[in-house]
């Protein structure tokens, strides 16, 4: 993944997360899915059908609220011709606020995979489970089970098993058959073995081969020993794909079960792949740390003078970490604060310490954005650290969520 996919999925994921905490009273929050080749006249169409239909809503509070949330949704759709290239998801609806204080509001959401089939849906809650599969890992692995007689080539996308191509083999058993020598025997054995190797080796290769590369994370072999030390000893995949097994598991079965198996024996294998990676910047910053080198920096103030400076070579961002910046003024002096506060805050109250007058937020940029943008004009390389293993759970708990290795010691 490039950084810039990674922090299109970071902002993706938090949007989610901000309409997920969205709630209306009754069942009048509005969901619209529209696919890329959906009519927007069909939409229209149905949508005052629906505003019809809520003529009919007992509580008239509902009735108002689903009407006037149809009503913003027909005026934004006046501004497309034609749905966007994965086409969109219009949220609208009356939304409680706290504190019985409400505010009718509209979302318009360009997801980053495509919309695949049209929905109307009215709930109390915004319905996410579309756009919530797209954050699922498409990743895809090479499954091979092998074995002397037999071999199944299957794709693992996701979380789903898909078998591809049975092969069986005429390799013959051990027991010689009676007038043959020994040594013969043995020789064509090890030939028909061979064979079978080579053509499970093509079959698989190509079906491998056809796998988008950038979706493509690597190969498991499973199968008894040492047939599979074998196969991949004996390099029978193409020379790219050699490279890209990720390692040799232990199974019993060859035939489709063998792949679920495969899988299983294989699981540890696969988490760790991701986290190896963010382990491994989390491992350089934790050494830079104990070795005093001053090459290391931490936490939101600090990093931001090191990036400011161009001192940051690669900046450490936690997954979780949900703050902004807030732009803090004073109502009657010039008194004016920037401050880095919880994502979700509650109400601001404070006095100036000048003049004892009320403070307020006149605005606030989420923190994560402003650090990557920083990070675009100095040149800087941005990971995002998931908090699912120790080093990463550090982060977030112990350095702030930000951390930042240095190009050299600035002094800051
Ligand atoms: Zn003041």
């Amino acid at each position: 993944m490039t950084i810039s996919q990674a922090h299109k999925r970071y902002e993706f994921k938090r949007q989610l997360e901000e309409m997920r905490r969205k709630t209306g009273k009754g069942t009048e929050l509005i969901s619209l899915y529209i696919p890329y080749d959906k009519l927007i006249s069909d939409v229209t169409a149905q949508l005052r059908a629906e505003h019809g239909q809520a003529a009919n809503i007992k509580s008239k509070s509902t009735r108002t609220n689903v009407q006037s949330a149809l009503e913003s949704v027909l005026a934004r759709l006046r501004y497309y011709n034609k749905p966007p290239e994965n086409g969109f998801v219009i949220f609208c609806g009356t939304l409680e606020l706290g504190g019985h204080r409400t505010t009718l509001d509209t979302i318009i959401i360009e997801p980053p995979e495509p919309i695949t089939s049209y929905k109307y849906h009215c709930d109390s809650a915004f319905y996410l489970e579309p756009l919530e599969d797209m954050l699922v890992e498409k990743k895809t692995f090479g499954l091979l089970a092998v074995d002397r007689r037999e071999a199944t080539v299957g794709l693992l996308r996701g979380k789903v098993v898909d078998a591809r191509k049975h092969l069986t083999s005429t390799v013959p058993g051990k027991q010689r058959q009676g007038g043959q020598s020994a040594k013969r025997f043995q020789q064509l054995r090890l030939i028909a073995i061979h064979d079978f190797y080579k053509k499970i080796g093509n079959s698989a290769s190509e079906i491998f081969l056809t796998i988008d590369h950038k979706d493509f994370e690597g190969i498991l072999i499973g199968g008894p020993s040492p047939t599979k030390e074998e196969f991949f000893e004996g390099e029978f995949l193409h020379h790219e794909l050699q490279k890209k097994i990720i390692g040799l598991f232990d199974i019993a079965y060859t035939d489709e079960s063998g792949l679920y198996e495969l899988v299983d024996a294989a699981s540890d294998a696969l988490q760790d792949l991701d986290v190896v990676k963010q382990k491994r910047s989390m491992q350089r910053f934790m050494q830079e740390l104990v070795s005093d080198s001053g090459l290391v920096a931490y936490g939101d103030q600090q990093v931001r003078a090191n990036l400011e400076m161009g001192a940051v070579g690669t900046l450490l961002i936690s997954e979780d970490l949900r703050q902004v910046r807030a732009d803090i003024r004073c109502q009657n002096c010039d008194y004016v604060r920037k401050e880095t506060r919880e994502y979700i805050s509650d109400d601001f109250e404070e006095k100036c310490p000048l003049c004892r007058s009320d403070l307020k937020i006149v605005g606030t940029v989420d923190v994560v954005d402003e650090l990557t943008e920083l990070c675009d004009q100095m040149g800087t390389t941005v990971e995002f650290i998931s908090t699912d293993f120790e080093e990463g759970d550090q982060l977030m708990r112990a350095f702030g969520g930000i951390a930042a290795i240095l190009r050299y010691d600035a002094g800051v």
